[in-house]
């Protein structure tokens, strides 16, 4: 496999995930990866708590920088003193892992919430942030009882088109997460897969050409494989029609909450990503955008 970064994962900064940064780290390293980004939820006035789930970019910081000398080689020292050094020779494990560990946040979109994201983005020394359309009309499509007021359609087509206002308003992101991440939630699909394209085409288009023309990226998210959906989010045709529109840039990321999830589903991913036509995906550092090869086996 030639994917060997996995930039959208989480950790017990984020409410909805118990497993320490550490752990995460050490998994990615035992897989092989060269490089992840921790993509804490930065889900500002989430309803119906607000503040639920909005990591602290200090605490955050705070434990990758502790992280950092003891597995990420760009911040190891040669001085045989030094602090990586010193871990590695109390636990002979910790100097087989080498990762490079990238600050990020995953940004909840809300149409008032751009000027406070932008504040965020110049305070902290971030890596990469990812801008995510998690709500539908203020209110969380993961629960069944947002889906009984309206058809399935008229649901997915307002979240859609809060999505592409959403992304003209805010202008400090890097990549659009999981752009049909609502098709996960609809109640009682286990067995068929919504065709977002068969019905919000002009939509989506309008999404990925806005996308393409900030010279933005996409983010190929691996968790709609374990979602059940089969595929990843966004699905295969819309990424065939990110490829027609012209677009190129894409990341690649896991959504890992537990060190299981880690660069699950990759392998399809990558499979899937050659067939589309991209022969290379984006991993940023310092918000600076790097291009990785997608080689063929
Ligand atoms: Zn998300
Ligand atoms: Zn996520």
């Amino acid at each position: 496999m030639s994917i060997l970064h996995d930039f959208h994962m989480h950790s017990s900064f984020s409410t909805d995930s118990e497993a320490t940064m550490e752990q995460m780290v050490l998994r990615a390293g035992a897989l092989g990866l060269k490089g992840i980004c921790f993509t804490e939820h930065m889900d500002a006035d989430f309803p119906p708590e607000p503040g639920s789930f909005e990591a602290d970019p200090a605490e955050v910081l705070k434990e990758i920088s502790r992280l950092r000398p003891l597995y990420d080689p760009r911040f190891a020292s040669p001085d045989p003193s030094s602090a990586a050094s010193c871990a590695c020779s109390r636990n002979p494990g910790r100097g087989r892992v080498s990762v490079e560990i990238g600050f990020g946040l995953e940004l909840g979109m809300q149409s008032h919430l751009p000027a406070r994201y932008e504040k965020l983005a110049q305070e902290w020394p971030f890596d990469f942030l990812t801008a995510s359309q998690h709500l539908v009309g203020k209110a969380d499509p993961y629960y069944p009882e947002v889906w009984k007021e309206r058809s399935e359609k008229e649901i997915i087509s307002c979240y859609y088109e809060e999505m592409y206002d959403n992304i003209r308003k805010m202008k400090d992101w890097d990549t659009l997460s999981h752009l049909d991440y609502i098709i996960r939630y609809i109640p009682g699909r286990q067995d068929s897969v919504y065709d977002s394209l068969a019905f919000h085409r002009e939509i989506i288009a309008a999404i990925l050409e806005y996308v393409i023309r900030q010279g933005k990226c996409l983010e190929v998210n691996s968790a709609g494989i374990r979602h059940g959906l089969g595929q990843p989010n966004p699905s295969s045709s819309i990424l065939m029609l990110y490829r027609d529109l012209g677009g190129e840039q894409i990341t690649i990321g896991s959504d890992a909450h537990t060190p299981e999830d880690i660069a699950l589903g990759f392998s399809g991913t990558e499979k899937l990503l050659l067939e589309c036509g991209f022969r290379a995906y984006t991993v940023f550092q310092g918000r600076i955008p790097v291009e990785v090869p997608i080689l063929r086996e």
